[in-house]
């Protein structure tokens, strides 16, 4: 009936030709969206059986009154399908691999969509910060991830921010520094070139080394990451927004040479007092006073652990650096996120000749993006890997683990054990500084990502 009046209607305008192409590209239009509702239903319903249906950490909510089902927000996901439209909604149907690069946010043109901590059944931990990334503690800021946002890109962003801020409200106590900032990860560093450009008396400590946790990833890992900002230098790019580690360590390097940005490197942060509006902050190196503290510290100091006897051994490690050592030895790798894939995929490489199995809790792979199960599969087909599903670690022991897999108890012999389940909010540490810990059900941020 639609299609009789349409070309009723598009007779008296078009010849033809056009009317034939008209309904060609409207009949593939229909099928396209067909195909993509379908992907979609099967996507979420695999998320459901596989129980990887809750978010792990800040993602979207879909407004309901008010997506317009226009799919801007499906295209725009660096980690792939992550919302799809059903029913001309977009709806989240890999909530567990969603890392929240905020695109989607962005890309919605009637606001339908917010970025969220924690589910309504599932509560996550985040330390109590306002629009300026100032904590309770007044004067006390927190940038980067210790403030539950992952990526280098919001740590930069939020590192200048929360440096901004707080160096345009210095109050007039004496202090050695106007700025103390702790951490020397992506978010310090951006809040150190915040601190030169509005010429501030600042410092910055970091107990490594320049570069943060990217400083700890695996040798030559390819770091993906958006364009960003940083202060003084302005927009820094890389091809396909991918660079190696050592490729954006060697950026910063510079970036800390043209700026005369100084990193006190090998200094330990170990705790701050407040004196009225003075800062006393206590580190490896004795005490410094300022009037203002950002803490970058990230998470990555707190691995989230297995909690097993033995996981204190020598061979447990909850980060890879160099693949190199690690030769002709039989490893574990316990993680089916990224971290854990990569990690399995750089001591997987023959050129090593080891034994690696990679341990994934669920039934397949759901926390990694496509191109990392891509790669680990087509390495287990060539048996450089094996992979046990529906799999966990139930004993350590110093030359072997007892594992239990698809509910049998199997014995491994053992060198390393790597775990890569993820990291924890340092709560205790935060509360002893006196900022509040808030439990998140589903709340929105109160700042943008983008
Ligand atoms: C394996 C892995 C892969 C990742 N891949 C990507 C990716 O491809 N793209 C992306 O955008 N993000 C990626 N991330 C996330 C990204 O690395 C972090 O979100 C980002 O580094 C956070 O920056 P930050 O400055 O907040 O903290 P961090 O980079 O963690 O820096 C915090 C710094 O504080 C220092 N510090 C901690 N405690 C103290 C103390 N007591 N005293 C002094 N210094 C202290 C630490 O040594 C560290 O250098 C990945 C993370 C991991 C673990």
């Amino acid at each position: 009936m639609l299609v009789n009046v349409l070309t009723g209607f598009l007779s008296n305008h078009l010849d033809w030709a056009g009317i034939g192409l008209f309904l060609a590209v409207a009949c593939l239009g229909v099928r396209g969206r067909k195909k993509h509702h379908k992907t979609a239903e099967k996507l979420l319903k695999k998320s459901i059986d596989t129980q990887m249906n809750e978010p792990l950490t800040l993602h979207p909510e879909v407004n309901p009154a008010l997506c317009a089902g226009c799919g801007a927000c499906t295209k725009v996901c660096p980690e792939g399908d992550i919302l799809k439209l059903i029913g001309h909604q977009a709806v989240l149907v890999s909530p567990s691999k969603c890392v929240g690069h905020g695109e989607c946010e962005l890309a919605c043109p009637t606001h339908a969509i917010t970025l969220v901590f924690g589910t309504k059944t599932r509560g996550m931990d985040i330390p109590r910060i306002n629009t300026n990334y100032e904590t309770n503690v007044p004067g006390l800021y927190i940038a980067g991830e210790l403030g539950g946002m992952g990526l280098i890109r919001n740590a930069v962003k939020q590192g200048a921010l929360a440096a901004n801020h707080a160096v345009k409200n210095l109050t007039n106590v004496k202090a050695e520094y106007d700025l103390v900032i702790i951490g020397g990860g992506p978010a310090g560093l951006s809040a150190s070139l915040e601190a030169i450009s509005q010429r501030k008396n600042y410092l910055c400590l970091e107990q490594n080394s320049l570069g943060g946790t990217v400083y700890n990833f695996p040798r030559q890992k390819i770091v993906m990451t958006a364009p960003t900002i940083l202060p003084i230098v302005g927009q820094m790019k890389f091809k396909d927004n991918k660079v190696s580690k050592e490729e954006l360590l060697d950026a910063w390097d510079n970036v800390r040479r043209k700026t005369g940005l100084r990193v006190e490197e090998k200094v330990r942060f170990d705790n701050l007092e407040q004196v009225g509006n003075l800062f006393k902050i206590k580190t490896s190196r004795g005490e410094v006073t300022a009037r203002k503290v950002i803490l970058a510290l990230g998470v990555r100091g707190s691995p989230r652990k297995l909690g097993l006897p033995n996981e204190d051994l020598p061979k447990v490690t909850y980060n890879l650096i160099d693949p190199e050592q690690y030769q002709q030895r039989n490893i574990v790798v316990v993680g089916g996120g990224n971290a854990g894939v990569e990690a399995a995929q750089m001591l997987g490489d023959s050129k090593w000749r080891n034994q690696v199995t990679l341990l994934v809790r669920g039934p397949q792979f759901d926390r990694c993006n496509d191109e990392n199960k891509k790669i680990i599969t087509e390495m287990a087909t060539r048996r450089q890997v094996q992979i046990w599903f529906n799999s966990n670690v139930q004993e350590i022991h110093p030359d072997r683990l007892l594992i239990r897999n698809e509910g049998q108890d199997k014995t491994l012999d053992n060198d390393f054990l790597f775990i890569f389940a993820g990291a924890e909010l340092p709560s205790k540490m935060l509360m002893s500084l006196g900022i509040q810990i808030d439990k998140k059900f589903g709340e929105a941020l109160k700042s943008k990502t983008g």
